[in-house]
């Protein structure tokens, strides 16, 4: 990287007459282009020879940080490592070649997975039923959301117009809620990180529609007050949608259905496999109890008496979440990362996801402040508070000095409720080495927090760009080449 070169564009790489690809000669008859209004004279090209756009695209490929070069300690929610078998499997032409529209008789088998995946699913959170048509968590709390309404307005009872959630709650819950026409009541947290059960008693009432709990919540930590919650709400009439779009923490241990869920959901692309950094694609399995079968999304895989599989729409379905029958591939994706485990592999997703984070809590617990001393789930918040307020160094400084040790930077700033918020999610899949790696990195980065604050607060330094503009890098980002000794002239 240290070679400018090597950060030069490609068109500035250009020079008049190198060509970097060779033509085949014509051997059909030459035809002239029906209208020239559609061709350009001069149109802006980099002439480069052949091995120059070779080691220019491989140099930017290796500009980004990726799961495949080391540890990402953003965990499931927004890379953990997928085994690359179940990519090779949705990549089997009979699922990948394969059009929603084709005859039912000629993708018997696509359905069978999809019918076979509701099943596993519905088994895993102790539900009743599952669809599969959500593209994504949050399209999958939208489902959950109008079912609940549909749900209510079913029975004629029109008052039930509020749903309850927790400060704790992931910022796409209250989001789904205002879409499908709720009111949102936030209530606070405890000291231990658990819902108030004070707060929800005060606003608990013949309004209420529901709650919404994301178990374990963005604190990392499970709610130990659940099965109270659970009570206070459905005494009153309300229903329980959990938010279960990372259950690695819970897998094989605890059925949201059996603590009295009435709805979960689970993020295929975060729980079981699915590559899906920067935004996609995804899909939003829900899974609901009895009481809510009837409404769940257009389509469902059915199978018939002579076990043909078939889509349905059940009877007082929300409708469609999209066109046709959910994302297939991450479906197949999952479906293959589920039964490569088996029930024991699946119990140990938790146990491996659960050590991995108290593994770090303890052993930086007294590098970093955390927030809530207890046993985690998959996830650990700690805080910079301490270190910003002797030295000067933030969370982000933190973070971008990660960079520099070639690791990348965990959430920070997240979840809201906490001060200089640093979450780790180690995952699953990191062995211990890559752990106590880490341990020694962060440790190292506090040492210079106090000896060399300005190294933190400029960093990184190793790394093709340095410190951005945040904010300008997002909202005035230049993606083209810009002629730029033309524009100075
Ligand atoms: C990621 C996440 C969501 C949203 O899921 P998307 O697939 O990104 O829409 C909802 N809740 C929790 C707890 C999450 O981690």
């Amino acid at each position: 990287m240290k070679n400018s070169n090597i950060r030069k564009l490609l068109m500035d790489r250009s020079i008049e007459g190198k060509v970097g690809a060779t033509m085949p000669s014509i051997d059909v008859p030459l035809q002239t282009l029906p209208n020239k209004k559609f061709l350009r004279e001069n149109l802006a090209m980099p002439e480069v020879s052949e091995n120059e756009i070779v080691r220019y695209f491989s140099s930017i490929s290796q500009m980004n940080f990726s799961i495949d070069h080391n540890f990402y300690p953003l965990g499931s929610c927004t890379m953990k490592y997928n085994p690359k078998l179940n990519d090779d499997i949705a990549g089997f032409p009979g699922f990948n070649e394969i059009h929603p529209l084709q005859n039912i008789d000629t993708i018997q088998g696509a359905l069978e997975i999809m019918f076979d995946l509701q099943n596993i699913l519905a088994e895993i959170t102790g539900m009743s039923g599952t669809s599969l048509a959500p593209m994504a968590g949050a399209e999958a709390e939208l489902a959950g959301m109008l079912m609940i309404r549909a749900y209510h307005r079913n029975r004629e009872d029109f008052k039930r117009k509020k749903v309850i959630i927790p400060d704790s709650a992931h910022g796409t819950n209250p989001a789904s809620a205002v879409m499908a026409g709720f009111e949102v009541i936030s209530i606070p947290t405890d000291t231990n990180g658990n819902t108030d059960l004070e707060a929800l008693k005060n606003v608990v009432d013949a309004s209420t529609a529901g709650l919404m709990l994301t178990q374990p919540s963005t604190l990392g930590l499970f709610d130990t007050n659940i099965l109270e919650v659970v009570k206070i709400i459905n005494s009153n009439g309300g229903l329980i949608y959990g938010d279960g779009a990372n259950l690695n923490a819970i897998l094989g241990k605890v059925k949201p259905g059996e603590i009295g869920f009435d709805l979960v959901h689970s993020n295929l692309h975060k729980t079981f496999t699915q590559p899906h950094g920067g935004g996609g694609p995804g899909a939003g399995a829900i899974m609901v109890s009895d009481k809510l079968i009837d409404f769940l999304p257009d389509p469902i895989v059915t199978k018939d008496k002579i076990d043909k599989f078939d889509l349905s729409k059940p009877q007082k379905s929300i409708g469609k979440m999209g066109a046709f029958h959910g994302n297939f591939g991450a479906l197949v994706r999952a479906y293959s990362y589920i039964r490569t485990l088996g029930k024991e592999g699946i119990n140990n997703i938790s146990e491996d996801a659960v050590i991995n984070a108290n593994y770090l809590r303890i052993k930086l617990k007294d590098t970093l402040d955390l927030p809530y001393d207890r046993i985690c789930s998959h996830e650990v918040v700690f805080s910079a508070k301490t270190i910003k307020e002797k030295y000067g160094v933030n969370a982000l400084d933190i973070a971008k000095r990660l960079i520099d040790y070639d690791i990348h930077p965990p959430t920070m700033y997240f979840p809201l409720i906490v001060e200089e918020a640093l979450l780790v999610e180690p995952t699953e899949t990191e062995s211990k080495e890559t752990l106590d790696e880490f341990i020694e990195t962060v440790k190292t980065i506090c040492e210079e927090a106090k000896t060399n604050p300005n190294l933190l607060h400029n960093a990184p330094h190793n790394t093709p760009n340095t410190r951005l503009n945040e904010a300008l890098a997002a909202r005035n980002p230049k993606l083209n080449w810009r002629n730029t000794i033309e524009e100075a002239n």
